[in-house]
């Protein structure tokens, strides 16, 4: 470039090929992209709301209404739409629910800043107001929460069916409810009077086949495999576990060694020494007082058949993760060299038997010496229905566990919503400028919940929100819209419960993304590197 108006050289900072879009042109754009992410989903918020079928591009197939596994199964390319999609992610990861809810409201937020900002006012203000408002809106809705203790069994059970009424699985909602419930007892820890709850304590194990009523909790943990030798105990009860993570066979070296064997004598010797090693590792074993043996590695014929012979209950290549569970579960050590193992590595448990599930088998081990870790064994017609039972009780677990950590929940079906709206519009008059323009849209956008729960369950969305508004301004503040009854009611009654941590999320997460994505009035894109197609290798030597 020679000859610029004031005869200076430009300064090129950009790459050749660089694409820019600035001013409203990038914030209309931006706005655009995440919304139709936010739109794509909404149709999916509530009891009433219709599922999506994703396919992949494998051809796997996945049907679902779960905004978390849309937006992680979806190929989202515009850089604004994947901020949404974080939104989600980010809510799934700290609360575990309220994921269409997140995402639905960070599209409300933009489209109202989309109006705004086509009244002139400016994305600055807008952002800024809407950090006000949010704040506010986190007040109150905290104010808003209702103390619920641990020990109120109906309400954990409300908490976890309300998170399930928008999944697929309808009729046994209340079977999973009371696992969720029961599991997250069992591994909630109380410290200084307050609980917490590691979700690791849970192991969930899928198996196709069955019926969905077959789930179950079991108080331990379940391996995937049997015990190696069918002759060996099929159930041990009073187990005495010991866990190794090598395994009962002859090493064999790395280094390719060759033995020179020259006579017959020779030959006996050495098998009696193999037979020898492997007879003392079950000796140990044995005298250690072990009538379980779980092996990360293999067990040889010869180790199973005297394993067999001490009625010994023996699983080979159990994962390294298991292991560990039952280590955990059962107070023993896991023990790499089995000559040093003694009666303080074992591990506890009352049961530990073989049982056939679907057309294989399982080793349970049930009553663990330390019952914080508890396994749920999904169980399904089809491959998809197991994946959606595992869904609906990922969110119920994680629900129930949010209040155990917390102790406070709000009512669903929109009515905190509806009630955060109508106080920050009494708010946004308390401000002077254009930023209370920007509070009172944030107000209004909050209604998106539950004008979509109405407009997904078929009802008519303008009745129902004024109904609700007309509910709320009578101090009714639990009143939400209930779309199993179709009628404006008090959730409180009708059981529609939530923990106040999914709203408190969903709440700062959309907002956070809908400042970002209003401040951006640049984009520079650098242009894409084509990777070349990687050259097909050649074969390796020896492949000749
Ligand atoms: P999310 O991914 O946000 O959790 P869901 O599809 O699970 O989305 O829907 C959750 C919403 O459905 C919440 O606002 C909840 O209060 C609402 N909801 C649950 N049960 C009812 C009901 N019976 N009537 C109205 N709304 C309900
Ligand atoms: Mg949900």
């Amino acid at each position: 470039m020679i000859g610029s108006p004031n005869g200076q050289i430009p300064v090129l900072v950009l790459r050749e090929g660089t694409v820019r879009e600035k001013g409203k042109s990038a914030q209309q754009n931006n706005i655009a992209a995440a919304r139709a992410i936010a739109d794509a989903i909404r149709t999916t918020l509530g009891p009433k709301g219709m599922d999506k079928m994703l396919i992949n591009a494998t051809g796997d197939v996945t049907i679902t209404n779960d905004g978390a596994t849309i937006v992680k199964e979806i190929e989202i390319q515009h850089p604004a739409a994947k901020m949404i999609a974080e939104v989600a992610k980010t809510q799934d990861e700290q609360v575990g629910d309220g994921t269409t809810t997140a995402v639905v409201l960070a599209g409300e937020f933009l489209k109202s800043a989309e109006d705004l900002i086509d009244e002139n006012v400016h994305s600055t203000v807008i952002a800024s107001g809407y950090r006000l408002a949010s704040n506010k809106a986190l007040e109150y809705l905290q104010s808003l929460g209702i103390s619920v203790s641990v020990n109120d069994e109906q309400t954990l059970l409300d908490i976890a069916k309300t998170s399930m009424s928008s999944k697929g699985v309808g009729e046994v909602k209340e079977h999973l409810a009371k696992i969720a419930v029961k599991a997250i007892s069992r591994i909630a820890e109380k410290t200084d009077g307050k609980y917490t709850v590691d979700m690791d304590n849970i192991q969930v194990v899928k198996k196709e086949g069955g019926s969905i009523e077959d789930t179950m909790l079991i108080d331990g943990i379940i391996l995937e495999q049997e015990p190696v030798n069918p002759q060996m105990p099929q159930e041990v009860k009073d187990a005495k576990i010991a866990l190794i993570s090598s395994g009962l066979e002859i090493k064999k070296t790395e280094v390719e060694a060759k033995i020179q064997i020259t006579s017959p004598q020779q030959l006996q010797a050495f098998l009696a020494e193999e037979e020898n090693t492997l007879k003392k590792m079950v000796e140990n074993i044995k005298s250690a007082g072990a009538n379980v043996v779980l092996c990360q590695k293999g067990i040889d014929d010869l180790a199973q058949y005297y394993l067999t012979k001490e009625k010994i209950y023996a699983v080979r290549r159990v994962k390294e993760s298991d292991l560990e569970k039952v280590a955990k579960a059962t107070g023993g050590n896991i023990i790499a060299k089995i000559d040093e193992i003694s009666d303080k590595d074992l591990g506890h448990a009352k049961v530990v038997e073989n049982r056939k599930i679907a057309d294989g088998h399982m080793t349970f081990i049930s009553g663990a010496k330390n019952a914080k870790a508890v396994s749920i064994l999904i169980r399904g017609g089809t491959e998809h229905v197991v994946s959606e039972v595992d869904r609906s009780l990922n969110d119920a677990l994680r629900v129930v566990a949010d209040v155990f950590e917390d102790g406070k929940i709000t009512p669903g079906g929109g009515a905190t919503a509806i009630e955060l709206a109508m106080r920050l519009r009494d708010f946004s008059n308390t401000i002077s400028g254009r930023e209370q323009l920007a509070v009172e849209r944030f107000a209004n956008a909050l209604e998106v919940i539950p004008r979509t729960l109405a407009e997904n369950a078929g009802l008519d969305p303008i009745n129902t929100i004024v109904d609700l508004r007309k509910e709320h301004k009578n101090g009714k503040s639990t009143y939400g819209i209930d779309v199993i009854t179709g009628k404006v009611e008090d959730m409180k009654n009708n059981r529609v419960l939530e923990p106040l941590r999914v709203g408190m999320q969903a709440i700062s997460s959309a907002t956070d993304a809908a400042i970002m994505i209003l401040r951006i009035d640049d984009i520079i894109a650098s242009k894409r590197v084509e990777t070349p197609p990687k050259m097909k290798e050649s074969p390796g030597f020896g492949e000749y």
